[in-house]
């Protein structure tokens, strides 16, 4: 009877060389506070310059989720104090952001859902505190360096929703190759904001902020978790609090951190150190045209063009460098389901298997199209396509090197076939009885025996019809 409300608030690091205010290297897992300068420390006296690199990754960011992007925008401090946050403000944007109002597609069970994002702002990250027992220590590579925050309105009504959300804003990211995106690394943050109210209620309940979720998984468990907990505690008539709270994945609960500050407890005022900018249509149409074709486009269009199912189409779209590859295959093959099963099905799961990405293997796209040539025209069959596409991914080899090396050629000699038959015929007599009984599987085994014999080189197809018709 009660319903959740979802809204989520993703920061993202920007892959810049430099950091957002200052000529530091974004680097992340090098020595600690290798990477500083007066700026990014916060030394009195040093002024932020701003990285227009940065500035064209958020206007790509906000171009992609459909946003308007003012034409006038500025930066605005954020006060607190923190040992992490040495200038005691975060350069921030608070009410003329870079941009406003768009939305993402994105597709569930149910079909499309179109969540309206309410902003796309630029600001800087804090440095990062390392707790052990006693002590804590502070590490400023991170400081300054920059993200965009991407926040929607509260649209979402499941984890799941959520979950989704996050997936494809993540694919888009990648897609756009401003951000590794990398939640382990923390280049990717996400804090979900979340209320329940009764059914058909038109009000949005009081909302909690969840933090502390390294994953989208734990997302997901984090707001499973904290709906039944405000359920519960509003139909024991207990009021909710406005608060943050952690999730604590060891022991898979949310704990209180602090009750909810208010945009005002920050003294929100503009940075008299960094201009206000503006951006003219010209500046803004060339970011535009230089964005790529996003992920649910390239979807639709792999299941269009290609005929391919949904569930392939998504797999080969996952990642830009991926779908770039089995299209640069398509142009030497022209058969989209054929390379499409290759490639989702062997070749992923030894990418998978490896933990490498497409682009840190060796073969090339016409390796792997010469590989399938080979099978077409029965030089090896199947079985030994699989084998040798393995030893090709392993050792960079050329695929005849293998064939010959390995001797893998198909056996196409068939009176050799026909002799080999023969023999496991004689010898598996029981088999042979239980096919004539009936048994349909018993030709499987002895179809394996042939195969096993010519040490898999057979084309089990052809192998299949020899024994039936001696079995006749
Ligand atoms: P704040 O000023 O507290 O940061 P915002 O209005 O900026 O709040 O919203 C932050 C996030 O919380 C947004 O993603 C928004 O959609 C979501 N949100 C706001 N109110 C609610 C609510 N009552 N229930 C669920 N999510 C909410
Ligand atoms: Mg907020
Ligand atoms: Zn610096």
């Amino acid at each position: 009877m009660y319903e959740p409300v979802i809204g989520l608030e993703v920061h993202a690091h920007l892959a810049t060389e430099t950091k957002a205010f200052c000529g530091c290297a974004n680097k992340f897992g090098v020595s600690p506070n290798t990477l500083t300068c007066p700026v990014c420390l916060g030394f009195p006296g040093s002024l932020p310059v701003f990285n227009r690199k940065a500035l064209d990754y958020a206007i790509k960011v906000a171009l992609a989720l459909n946003c308007r992007v003012n034409n006038y925008f500025k930066f605005d401090r954020k006060n607190y104090y923190y040992p992490d946050l040495p200038k005691n403000y975060q350069i921030s944007q608070y009410d003329l952001p870079l941009s406003v109002d768009g939305y993402l597609d994105v597709e569930l069970e149910s079909g499309l859902k179109k969540i309206r994002i309410k902003r796309v702002h630029m600001e800087e990250d804090a440095g990062k505190l390392v707790h052990t027992q006693s002590y804590s220590l502070v590490d400023y590579n991170r400081s300054g360096v920059p993200l965009i925050e991407v926040v929607t309105e509260p649209d979402l009504y499941s984890p799941d929703e959520a979950y989704c959300y996050l997936m494809e804003l993540k694919e888009i990211l990648e897609y756009l190759g401003v951000s590794d995106c990398d939640m382990e690394k923390g280049s990717l943050r996400c804090d979900a904001n979340v209320s329940v109210r009764l059914k058909g209620e038109t009000v949005l309940g009081t909302k909690v902020e969840l933090k502390n979720m390294n994953s989208f998984k734990a997302v997901k468990e984090a707001l499973a978790y904290e709906i039944e907990r405000l359920s519960g505690a509003l139909s024991k008539g207990e009021k909710i609090i406005q608060e943050t709270r952690l999730w604590d994945a060891d022991k898979s609960i949310t704990a209180s951190m602090r009750s909810k500050e208010e945009a005002h407890d920050y003294r929100y005022f503009p940075d008299p150190d960094l201009v206000s900018f503006t951006l003219d249509k010209s500046e803004l149409d060339s970011v535009k045209k230089s964005l790529p074709e996003l992920p649910r486009a390239k979807r639709m269009r792999f299941e269009k063009e290609y005929a391919l199912s949904g569930y392939d189409a998504g797999v080969l779209t996952s990642s830009r460098d991926l779908a770039g590859y089995f299209e640069e295959c398509l142009k030497l093959y022209p058969q989209p389901k054929v390379l499409s099963n290759w490639i989702t099905t062997e070749l992923l799961s030894y990418l998978n298997e490896k933990k490498i990405s497409i682009n840190e293997m060796s073969l090339t796209t016409k390796a792997l199209v010469g590989l399938l040539e080979l099978l077409d025209n029965k030089t090896i069959n199947r079985n030994s396509a699989k084998d040798v596409l393995k030893i090709m991914l392993d050792t960079g080899k050329d695929a005849n090197a293998i064939i010959k090396e390995k001797n893998l050629f198909e056996i196409s000699d068939d009176s050799a076939l026909d002799k080999i038959a023969e023999e496991v015929i004689a010898q598996n007599s029981q088999s042979v009885a239980d096919y004539k009984s009936g048994k349909e599987n018993a030709v499987m085994f002895l179809v394996g025996q042939v195969m096993k014999k010519t040490s898999g080189k057979a084309n089990p197809q052809k192998v299949n019809e020899i024994i039936r018709s001696k079995l006749k």
